[in-house]
């Protein structure tokens, strides 16, 4: 059937709609399509992927967890437009993949689009990275296992800005984030106008926190000591939920699970701990992994808050934390350009399995309503405290059965880590597994055993050996081995428990002390470690040299160092063999060291101090005698590898003025009146050597961390404390809790 048109009964166009019709048929024009320019492309998806200072903390904190680490720091400066900076403890990063790093789709996580089924890490498009160096000037820093150096190396736009320099680093990456959207002005206003991401990043890495439980993670803001976000590795979620997010929302959780095996419906598993009918908040707090990423689920949200309002008479707003696992190919990671939805097959089942399950706890929950009993916390329990992680129904004060006297009760013991003063503190980063040195330990202290006398048949050394023997104090011997570590308190003592007695040690002298026994245990049988780059000896020893010349303001010339370096480099060639041999010091036939000896296991010496050993083995030992030679290279190794504190002053003191950079603002009138341009000098506040910062921050958590982890551990099974060190100040005892129970008693 056709449709006659009806004529056109309007008036003629007037002028005025003549000219309105002439322009709009002039923008109806098609416009030119055009390519855009590369950098635009970048910088646009960039903005995509961050699209605020949280969502880079996420990725990089993801990038972290990727790489198997163990602890993961982060620091945020001004909401993070400033300063973004994750330390981590991973697997760092390959020297040969820092010109690609920052290329968008770079990854080591996937290959073949298939490869996204069955993907475990969070990261797969290869583009976090390459998008912050577009908004941001990003610096990386890493260094890989079994390498003496890290690398340094900044990026713009995705390119390196120069090769990688090499520089110490500890185990692990540090990726910095400086002046975020610099180059974006719009959205740096609308952040800098808006509340800044400070609490959004400080509640995500509570989240974060409280699913990888077997992570350390610290968050603070930058300069400040404390943290804001803090945990230890924990076994127990209810601990890690207790430490992040408070006692008070710990006590009211109950722990919920659910799950589904039909392949026609659903197949899933789920686990979490809900809030109770005490727990009272107006806003809900949902963290949901879902495969172990933190997403978001709006509609999973709005079924429980569903399930709450109808069970619960308070009108509360509930805390749930969930984890729910399902078969990788179930779950669709791909749909969000920052991953924080996935998308769910059988999503409405599983909804709904989850929903009666909430019915049914929160339903029985609310029946058996009883008054609770404020527990007690662990700080207050015996020596053993053996809470499980679901245990957390309240206990009943009265039932708890306290046979030891309270003044005799101990806060730690060796076995149990509860109450160490490292968990009071500001988590530093940490570069190993713990509970793996430990075995590390254990494991070479068996080798040792099985092979008791290999190492010592030379006389020497047996005299050398018997005499750490003989001179063993046995009471400091039964403090040592059944001590607790409770912290550093200081740059150089850290504080030990043992029983009801609280000792401060000395663990330079500690540590020189064990290294020398170690020395002369491991005689002609170290491990190696392998220096990548050989270092001329000459180049140590004018080093050294030059390092003395600025202690003792002296100032002999180049020329005679030069001669000294040379005759010194000459000697120590000469007795490479020997040295070789027995201390696994390598010396090649151009004067290189490239070798150094393994003498505790999971330990790496400072490098800064090595210059200073060389010149201490070309100048102070005497090569004639036997016994004396071995000992003085044993004392010069011990000296090398005992745990000084790092050369850099250490920033949690009082020298974090230190890192304030100095900026002169000399009045140009006083031109030439150089005597007094130190007082012209100001530290400009705000002004921190963040480089430095950071390499003296590292540093320092890495000796704590060697100190706990690596000193103890082997001073409890292999030191032989000498009876000098009970009255030389090494072992000071401080305190003893009877005494003070007394003293406080009386107050
Ligand atoms: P993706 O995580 O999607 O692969 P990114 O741009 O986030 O992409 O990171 C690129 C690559 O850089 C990663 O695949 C990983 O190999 C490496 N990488 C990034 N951050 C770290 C880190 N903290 N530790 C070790 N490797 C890292
Ligand atoms: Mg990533």
């Amino acid at each position: 059937m056709e449709v006659e048109r009806e004529p056109c009964e309007e008036p003629p166009p007037t002028m005025m709609e003549e000219e309105e019709a002439e322009a709009i048929s002039v923008a109806k024009d098609p416009p030119r399509i055009h390519r855009l320019d590369q950098s635009v492309v970048n910088r646009i998806a960039a903005g995509e992927v961050i699209q605020r200072p949280v969502s880079a903390v996420k990725e990089l904190v993801e990038n972290s967890l990727d790489a198997h680490s163990t602890s993961i720091n982060v620091v945020v400066k001004d909401g993070g437009l400033k300063l973004i900076q994750v330390s981590d403890d991973g697997h760092g990063i390959r020297y040969e993949d820092l010109p690609i790093l920052c290329e968008r789709h770079t990854t080591s996580k996937l290959s073949e689009f298939e490869d996204l089924q069955s993907i475990k890490s969070m990261g797969f498009r290869g583009e976090a990275l390459a998008s912050m160096t577009y908004v941001g000037h990003v610096t990386v820093t890493t260094i890989t296992a079994g390498q003496l150096h890290g690398y340094r190396v900044s990026y713009r736009d995705g390119v390196m800005e120069h090769e990688p320099k090499a520089c110490a680093a500890v185990k692990g990456t540090q990726i910095m984030i400086e002046n975020l959207f610099y180059n974006m002005t719009a959205r740096r206003k609308t952040l800098q106008n808006s509340a800044d991401d400070y609490p959004k990043i400080v509640d995500l890495l509570s989240r974060f926190a409280i699913h990888h439980i077997n992570v350390n993670f610290s968050c603070r803001k930058h300069g400040a000591a404390r943290a804001d976000v803090h945990t230890v590795a924990t076994s127990s979620r209810l601990d890690a939920i207790r430490s992040v997010f408070g006692v008070s929302v710990a006590r009211n959780l109950m722990k919920i699970e659910a799950a589904d095996d039909d392949v026609s419906s659903s197949v899933f598993e789920m686990d979490g701990f809900i809030s109770n009918s005490n727990y009272i908040a107006k806003k809900t707090t949902m963290v949901l992994f879902i495969n172990d990423r933190l997403v978001e689920c709006t509609a999973l949200k709005r079924a429980i808050e569903i399930v709450y309002a109808a069970t619960l008479p308070k009108a509360s707003k509930p805390f749930i934390y969930m984890s729910i696992v399902l078969p990788s190919e179930h779950v669709d990671v791909n749909i969000h350009p920052t991953k924080r939805e996935v998308s769910l097959l059988n999503q409405e089942a599983i909804i709904e399995k989850i929903q009666s399950a909430f019915e049914s706890k929160l339903r029985n929950s609310n029946e058996e309503r009883t008054f609770q009993e404020q527990t007690m916390e662990p700080s207050s329990s015996g020596p053993k405290d053996t809470r499980k992680d679901s245990d957390c129904s309240p206990k009943l004060s009265g039932s708890r059965s306290q046979k030891v006297p309270v003044h005799k009760i101990v806060r730690t013991d060796s076995q149990d880590p509860a109450g160490r003063l490292h968990a009071y503190l500001q988590v530093k980063p940490q570069s190993h597994l713990g509970k793996e040195s430990d075995l590390t330990v254990v494991r070479s202290s068996v080798r040792q055993r099985r092979n008791p006398k290999e190492t010592a048949d030379l006389t020497s050394i047996q005299e050398l050996v018997s005499e750490i023997e003989g001179n063993s104090h046995s009471g400091l011997q039964d403090i040592i081995k059944y001590c607790t570590y409770i912290g550093m308190a200081d740059d150089v003592f850290a504080l030990l428990q043992h029983n009801t007695h609280l000792y401060l040690v000395n663990v330079v002298n500690l540590s020189k002390e064990l290294m020398y026994q170690q020395v002369l245990c491991r005689f002609a049988h170290f491990n190696a470690i392998q220096i990548s780059n050989p270092v001329p000896l000459k180049e140590l020893i004018m080093l050294a040299l030059k390092e003395e010349d600025l202690d003792q303001q002296c100032d002999e010339n180049d020329d005679l160092k030069e001669k000294i370096a040379e005759m010194n480099m000459e000697l120590l060639k000469q007795k490479s063999e020997m040295l070789n041999e027995y201390f696994s010091l390598s010396i090649d036939l151009d004067g290189n060291l490239s070798r150094l000896p393994v003498v505790l296991d999971q330990y790496t010496p400072d490098m800064d101090r090595v210059p200073e050993f060389i010149l201490c083995l070309g100048n102070d030992i005497d090569w004639d005698n036997e016994k004396s030679c071995f000992q003085g290279i044993s004392a010069a190794l011990s000296n090398f590898y005992a745990l000084h504190p790092p050369t850099l002053p250490n920033p949690s003191g009082d020298n974090f003025q230190f890192y304030k950079k100095r900026q002169s603002s000399r009045n140009p009138q006083d031109e030439g009146n150089s005597s007094n341009s130190l007082v012209d000098d100001v530290v400009i506040e705000e002004e921190i050597d963040h480089e430095l910062l950071a390499e003296a921050e590292n540093a320092w958590a890495q000796r704590e961390w060697s100190i706990q982890h690596v000193l103890f551990p082997a001073v409890r099974l292999f030191f032989k404390p000498p009876t000098s060190m009970a009255t030389d100040g090494t072992f000071v005892q401080v305190a003893s809790l009877e005494k003070l129970y007394k003293i406080f008693e009386r107050c």
